[in-house]
């Protein structure tokens, strides 16, 4: 098939551990059967050849052609795991991890003990795992404690072609690490896949591999896929149309699963919802398998592909412009109205969600068939686009949308948006509707909208701020990051900015004289304690000084609750039912009056929103944690377990830190004392040092729009405290900031008030007397027009005189 048969490497390579051994493995007949199918297996020689052959292998594969769930099992077959060695494959979606072990688990006939995951809250690996999933990021860290990863015998990257973070960097590590271990002897292989054949930043980059490795395309049979624009392209409610093409398709169209593309699990269970409304599917449905025969006929033949590059008649709403009348993506129309969502006599559709945090047992039912009688519906977000493949899917219908995590390159907060997907993101979900014969993709947008979106999306490295990644990069002792051979580099401001932010927390050293070779500071001893804890470096610090007066449980918790997020539950959305609008407000109420409560009095109030957080996380504690607190006092139970697990999972990081310290941290801690409170307050401005904003004072307004403003060290623009903080009316003149969300203004949220006076003894690498530059360098973030300041000083930025000093 089409293979091309891989040039053998000019080798330090010559497959010194070609296994001579062929361990058996007991597949069931279906299992084999099923096997048999996948376009991967006509490959094995041809892969085990190369892998045998050459170090390093790059294997392209449509998605679903078996890539991820044979190779272990080719490797494992011949022998790769059989002295003790494990096989590791990374993936960089904690649901591929899982979920993937146990299938192929399943296929081999091999227990959790031996076929294993870990991710980064959990693991089933034991003594007896020979083949290991596991996140990227999983890897990575384990890296830090063996560079050489002398455990494993493979090591494979998956989903290459998604560019997550840390994919990147482990490629980059392991071009390195894959010839050490060949010099001392014990070779390890390396397996990069991939879902597509962009892979010329792996093989056409010098930096990575001195020799080229060989790629070794599978071919996948993919059937036709039709593809259907919408004439007009719906700019909020995409679910809604959603709602309404499914329902169209599963009334018109036949038989065949519907996999539908929204971008986050609210929406994924607001439209199951709406969809079991409105075709009902019972247990004991008695429905027959009557698709064929109730619905009308239609000819398929009738479709005809809309070209993107032939999408300006999509720009045409004339309304009688149905010169293409017959084509049925036409009638299956655009947004309809009047789409009522009662039950109809169509057939019960059997809706599925599908996300990535959704539990692995309700996952693993988009697998199984549906019930007999039924259509098959998964709802799904982006997990379905190459990380999983659903069975038996002819009918895609694509938003066009993916959440994102976006970074404000200014203030360096991340956040979740809904954003375009990019071209080949598209292709991908269109594709997923051809697995097994013939089918249809309706986009929901239309193709010109389609000739606006990016052609790939740019590697997550060089759109996200690295400091943490810098901070594990330097723990490694690569210390000229600038010189790392990064699949793609970062842009250098993303690198300076990091590596400045990390100096400015004494996460390394800043060697004066070496001020020319910038870039390449080395790790400081509170660096090296700051790279163990699994947070972002602003939250590591606070750790890292909170030992003192016995804050550590409460440092934990805080930052617990900073990097979960999204604590409280949303409760000025719009009510459904006037019932709900009331139990609305009485929740309201009481969360206020317990907001109140929580941020405590006098002194415990300046802790501000972070003593919110942390009242709020010990009095759910004391409740047991459980869901009726929870909803009475508007706090989200999902993310309060999620603290609980975060927390859980920081005291043993610290305790592995300070064995010494023996800490446990009880769930039901006590509430600080006054003192701790005033710690804590210190710790946080040490942590959120650049994160500081003095209000701008009655005389120094310049006009109306610095009102109760602030000003920030980094941004020009005047902030104002979020009107949710519990030092909204306060107004501090000095307050620290845990993010800068925008939206009529820019809000600072996660509050806390700060004395001047701790500023210099905090904060020295701000206090400096330099002035702003003249030329500040290109706004670092170009979109927004802001300027971003060089390691701030307080004194210039935020406009604050010292005291003057009587002598
Ligand atoms: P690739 O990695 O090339 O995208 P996979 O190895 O993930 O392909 O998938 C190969 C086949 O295995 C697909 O047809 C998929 O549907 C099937 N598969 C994967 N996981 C499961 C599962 N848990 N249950 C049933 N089938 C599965
Ligand atoms: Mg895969």
């Amino acid at each position: 098939a089409g293979a091309r048969a891989p040039e053998p490497q000019a080798a330090p390579s010559r497959a010194p551990c070609k296994p001579a051994v062929f361990i058996p493995v007991h597949r069931t007949p279906e299992i084999q059967e099923a096997r048999l199918k996948l376009p991967i297996l006509a490959e094995e020689q041809v892969v085990m050849e190369a892998i045998n052959d050459n170090p390093i292998v790059i294997i392209c594969g449509e998605t679903g052609s078996g890539k991820t769930t044979q190779v272990p099992q080719f490797l494992y077959e011949a022998g790769y795991a059989s002295s003790g060695g494990i096989i590791g494959i990374t993936e960089p979606r904690r649901v591929a991890a899982v979920s993937m072990s146990q299938r192929v688990a399943k296929e081999m006939n091999l227990s959790h003990r031996v076929v294993s995951y870990q991710i980064r809250y959990e693991g089933n690996v034991t003594d007896e795992t020979r083949i290991k999933f596991m996140t990227d990021g999983v890897l990575l860290k384990e890296i830090q404690k063996d560079f050489l990863l002398s455990k494993y015998k493979v090591i494979i990257i998956d989903e290459a072609h998604e560019r997550s973070m840390y994919t990147d960097i482990l490629i980059g590590l392991l071009s390195r690490i894959v010839p050490l271990r060949h010099k001392k002897g014990l070779p390890l292989k390396l397996i990069i896949m991939s879902a597509t054949l962009r892979v010329e930043d792996f093989t056409a980059n010098t930096r990575l591999f001195s020799v080229q490795p060989p790629v070794i395309q599978v071919d996948a049979r993919q059937f036709p896929v039709t593809v259907h624009f919408n004439k007009k392209t719906p700019l909020d409610d995409y679910s809604g149309e959603c709602f309404r093409k499914v329902c169209k398709i599963h009334r018109m169209l036949p038989a065949g699963g519907i996999l539908v593309f929204l971008t986050g699990q609210a929406e994924v269970h607001s439209l199951c919802r709406r969809l079991r409304k409105a075709f009902p599917y019972q247990k004991n449905s008695t429905a027959g398998n009557a698709v064929e025969t109730t619905l009308p006929k239609i000819d398929l033949n009738n479709y005809s592909v809309v070209p993107p590059d032939e999408g300006d008649e999509d720009r045409d709403f004339d309304s009688d412009d149905d010169a293409a009348g017959s084509d049925l993506d036409l009638d299956l129309g655009d947004g309809d109205s009047g789409e009522d969502e009662k039950s109809d006599s169509s057939l019960p559709l059997y809706v599925l969600p599908l996300y990535s945090l959704l539990a692995p047992e309700k996952q693993a039912k988009v697998f199984r068939p549906p019930p007999p009688g039924t259509r098959l519906c998964v709802v799904a977000t982006n997990v379905a686009e190459t990380s999983l493949t659903i069975p038996g899917i002819k009918y895609v219908v694509d938003s066009g949308r993916e959440k994102r995590r976006c970074y404000d390159r200014i203030t360096g907060v991340s956040s979740f948006r809904v954003s375009w997907v990019c071209q080949a993101s598209a292709e991908q979900r269109a594709g997923r509707a051809g697995r097994t014969e013939p089918g249809h993709c309706y986009r929901l947008y239309s193709s010109a909208v389609f000739m606006d979106f990016e052609k790939f999306s740019a590697p997550e490295i060089t759109k996200r701020p690295v400091e943490d990644l810098i901070l594990q990069m330097k723990a490694l002792n690569i210390e000229k990051v600038i010189n790392f051979p990064f699949p793609t580099p970062p842009p250098t401001e993303a690198l300076a900015a990091a590596e400045e932010l990390l100096i400015a927390l004494g996460a390394l050293k800043e060697l004066k004289q070496q001020l020319a070779a910038k870039l390449s500071c080395p790790i400081s001893p509170l660096g090296r304690v700051m790279a163990t804890f699994p947070v972002a470096p602003r939250y590591a610090k606070m750790l890292a000084l909170s030992r003192q007066h016995q804050c550590l449980p409460y440092t934990i918790t805080i930052v617990s609750a900073m990097t979960v997020r999204e604590l409280f539950e949303e409760l000025d959305r719009p009510a459904g039912s006037e019932e709900e609008a009331a139990q609305l407000k009485g929740r309201r109420a009481r969360f206020l009056q317990m907001q109140k409560v929580w941020a405590g009095q006098g002194p415990m109030q300046k802790l501000g929103d972070l003593m919110v957080m942390l009242g709020a996380v010990g009095a759910c504690e004391y409740s047991g944690c459980t869901r009726e607190f929870c909803e009475q006092n508007g706090l989200r139970h999902k993310a309060m377990l999620e603290i609980r697990r975060l927390r859980g999972q920081l005291t043993t990081a610290v305790n592995s830190v300070c064995r010494d310290a023996g800490l446990y941290v009880d769930p039901k801690m006590e509430p600080p004392t006054e003192a701790q409170v005033t710690y804590l307050r210190q710790i946080v401005l040490a942590g959120l040092g650049d994160h500081l904003a003095r209000r701008v004072q009655a005389e120094e307004l310049l006009d109306d729009k610095w009102r109760n403003a602030y000003k920030t060290a980094l941004l020009e623009d005047p902030v104002f405290i979020h009107p949710s903080s519990v030092l909204f009316k306060e107004l501090p003149e000095f307050v620290v900031y845990q993010e800068i969300v925008e939206t009529t203004k820019l809000y600072m949220k996660g509050v806390s008030a700060v004395e001047p006076e701790w500023i210099p003894a905090l904060l020295p690498p701000y206090c400096h007397f330099g002035k702003p530059l003249e030329n500040p360098p290109p706004s670092y973030c170009p979109g927004t027009g802001r300027v971003r300041c060089h390691r701030p000083s307080v004194f210039y930025r935020v406009g604050w005189q010292l005291p003057a000093v009587e002598v």
